[in-house]
């Protein structure tokens, strides 16, 4: 590796990257979650004007880059920008800012808590080195605003729906309401004469069912995350799989991701994203490991 590349990297690990422009560079800063302070968007602004070119560019990832800073500038752009708390994002095979959606703090389909589990992701995982990039989203629902299974680890807000019989009007609403068609009514021979039933295997866990019924007969059964693994976008786009549908509590989730975590840390061939990894081993292979290393984890306690 030459002087240069070799500078390249470095500044790549704190969330600097060469433009194409020579002497000119991107400063990526992190914002978790996509959370910034009004002061620290004021200062944001002010280093763009003084040291960018008054603007500043919004990444898919909830994250503001400041282009166009001379490689003389970027040491008092990022003092500038350390001074009001903001951090430099991060590049290259690591893992990158956490991206969250609002979750159960303001919005009303919201399941989870999403922005404290992307603080704690943060505090666990931002930057550490990985075999490829690696990327996680929180999002609060099966809305999945933020995009869960188009991440190495995405972790989504879910429900399971249980129906009350003493509630219920028989109108049938919520076989046409469910997205999936999950929901299905059957006749009984017991003295109600009849049932509604969710297919377990077709169900997404989305709360729809539970927010619309109309005299609230579909009620929170079991409230958990659901965990995927493997999900990429770029040059082989690859959709997340399942790992666990119902996780219950937070402690679980976080003993999954570090699971899969150091499951990819130990397996994955540089440059290659934890789904193509798992490809190359068989998800079953991945998903029995992980899973039943976290039952036995749990049984140690
Ligand atoms: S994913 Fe759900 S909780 Fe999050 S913003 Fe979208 S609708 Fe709201
Ligand atoms: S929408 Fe509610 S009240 Fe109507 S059939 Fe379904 S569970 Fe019963
Ligand atoms: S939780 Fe969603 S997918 Fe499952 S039964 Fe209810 S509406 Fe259908």
């Amino acid at each position: 590796m030459s002087d240069n590349n070799r500078d390249q990297a470095a500044l790549g690990k704190v969330g600097m990257m060469r433009q194409i422009q020579p002497e000119y560079y991107v400063m990526r800063l992190k914002a978790v979650a996509g959370d910034l302070t009004a002061r620290q968007l004021a200062r944001i602004s002010s280093v763009a004007e003084q040291y960018g070119r008054g603007f500043v560019h919004l990444s898919t990832r909830q994250g503001i880059e400041i282009h166009y800073v001379h490689q003389d500038n970027l040491e008092p752009a990022r003092l500038a920008l350390a001074e009001e708390g903001i951090e430099m994002g991060a590049c290259g095979p690591r893992v990158r800012s956490i991206v969250a959606c609002p979750g159960d703090e303001t919005c009303r389909w919201g399941v989870i808590d999403t922005k404290a589990m992307a603080r704690e992701l943060d505090a666990r995982y931002f930057k550490a080195e990985t075999p490829s990039k690696f990327k996680l989203a929180v999002t609060g629902c099966a809305h999945n605003c933020t995009k869960a299974n188009e991440n190495d680890i995405g972790i989504r807000g879910a429900i399971e729906p249980k129906w009350e019989r003493s509630s219920c009007t028989d109108c049938s609403l919520c076989v046409s309401f469910c997205p999936v068609k999950a929901i299905g009514r059957r006749e009984t021979d017991d003295s109600d004469g009849f049932q509604y039933e969710v297919d377990e295997n077709s169900c997404i866990n989305c709360s729809v069912c539970t927010s619309l019924c109309p005299t609230n007969a579909w009620v929170v059964g079991r409230k958990g995350y659901t965990v995927f693994i493997g999900g990429t976008m770029g040059k082989v786009p690859r959709f997340a799989s399942v790992l666990k549908r119902i996780v219950e509590t937070e402690e679980e989730v976080f003993d999954l991701v570090d699971k899969a975590f150091t499951c990819y840390r130990e397996n994955g061939l540089k440059k290659e994203r934890f789904g193509h990894m798992i490809d190359r081993i068989g998800l079953e292979n991945i998903k029995e490991g992980l899973l039943e290393v976290t039952v036995q984890h749990k049984k140690q306690r």
